[in-house]
């Protein structure tokens, strides 16, 4: 048992993006989770298997050592805070920015100037409460678990902090980027102690990872 692997990762673009670094360690999935109703999928190393999460919960699977590994994206891990994880490799996959986006026509560099206090929705409150506290700018957070576009339009907030990539979804809803935090992408993260119990079994793959997420960049 001890050299069975449990990999965690979220379905949608995380799942697909790792899909070539785990052909380059030589491991298929053997189930879509797109199509398949089972939240652990085999592959074709009967040693390994995929856990199927929400992208929020796979550092705390790999926390508490209900999996071994997993893939999340640098705002998630800032959020959850990292604890128990060691944090190897940047697979440079699913990258966006997180950004303050407003309403067309609101003047943020003038509120941020002025001292006024900015209410803000966001889903990354941590971020978001860092980010502003070091530029000096009062925030009221407003915690939102999706669709943070929609709070500014119906005055719910002044501000989102939210992800960007291409900007569509902001213009569509009549919003602007009007400051970039930081960049995003997704990290390897393991189980501290699986990474001293299972290293023999976990190197190889780290490896195949870490050579093929150097390609791409
Ligand atoms: P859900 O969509 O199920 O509510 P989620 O938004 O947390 O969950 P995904 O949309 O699959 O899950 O996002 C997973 C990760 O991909 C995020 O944590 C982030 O790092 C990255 N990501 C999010 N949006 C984008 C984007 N537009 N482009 C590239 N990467 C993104
Ligand atoms: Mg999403």
């Amino acid at each position: 048992m001890n050299d069975h692997l449990i990999l965690a990762l979220s379905k949608g673009r995380i799942f697909e993006d790792t899909l070539p670094l785990l052909a380059a360690a030589g491991i298929t999935v053997l189930e879509n989770p797109e199509t398949s109703r089972k939240l652990i999928l085999p592959t074709s190393d009967p040693a390994v298997r995929v856990l199927i999460v929400r992208a929020t919960d796979v550092p705390t699977y790999v926390q508490h050592g209900a999996a071994d590994f997993g893939v999340a994206g640098k705002d998630v891990l800032l959020e959850h805070g990292g604890e128990g994880l060691y944090q190897p490799i940047d697979l440079n996959i699913a990258r966006c920015r997180m950004s303050v986006a407003t309403k067309a026509g609101f003047d943020y560099e003038n509120a941020v100037r002025q001292g006024a206090r900015l209410r803000v929705a966001t889903k990354f409150v941590h971020t978001a409460r860092q980010h502003f506290a070091s530029k000096g700018v009062h925030v009221d957070l407003i915690k939102l678990y999706g669709s943070m576009e929609l709070a500014p339009l119906v005055g719910l907030s002044d501000a989102i902090v939210d992800l960007v990539s291409t900007g569509s979804t902001l213009r569509a809803n009549n919003l602007v980027e009007v400051e970039q935090i930081m960049e995003i992408s997704s990290r390897l993260v393991v189980n501290q102690a699986a990474l001293k119990l299972k290293r023999a079994r976990l190197q190889p793959i780290l490896d195949a990872f870490e050579r093929a997420s150097a390609q791409g960049k």
